[in-house]
């Protein structure tokens, strides 16, 4: 992660070190719903599994939360993003859904995880709350 030439993994076109690294680091916060998620889908990438437990709502922390992050970082290899669509999840709002795919490579298979994903901002800080997988083939 000191290669900070490097495009940025959630396919904003920005340099990581002008994207999401700033929002792993802790040195600033995502300001809405879809930077979260980017920023999310990018830790997923490479490995920032701190940030993903610490972005996750505290009260839908499971006690393996952070096994299960690190187990998918373990066996998927992320290789791309594709917003579909958000609803609310601005500055101003408390709420927010973010629907997308990400596509990986999982034992040599390709697949897509297509999901709706719903974000609560509690105390200025957008968190995820949980998603709802929809059939990857629509
Ligand atoms: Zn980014």
């Amino acid at each position: 992660m000191t290669d900070g030439i490097k495009l940025c993994a959630c396919a904003s076109g920005l340099a990581y070190a002008d994207c999401c690294r700033s929002y792993h680091l802790g040195v600033s916060k995502a300001p809405t719903a879809l930077a979260l998620m980017r920023s999310r889908y990018c830790a997923y990438v490479i490995g920032e599994i701190d940030y993903l437990v610490q972005t996750t709502l505290p009260a839908a922390r499971k006690a393996d939360l952070r096994d299960s992050y690190k187990s998918t970082y373990d066996s998927i290899n992320w290789i791309g993003l594709e917003v579909v669509t958000t609803w609310l999840g601005g500055e101003n709002d408390k709420i927010g859904k973010v629907e997308f795919r990400a596509f990986y490579i999982q034992d040599g298979q390709r697949s897509t995880h297509h999901e709706v994903s719903r974000f609560r901002r509690s105390k200025g800080l957008w968190f995820y709350v949980d998603g709802q997988v929809e059939d990857s083939r629509q």
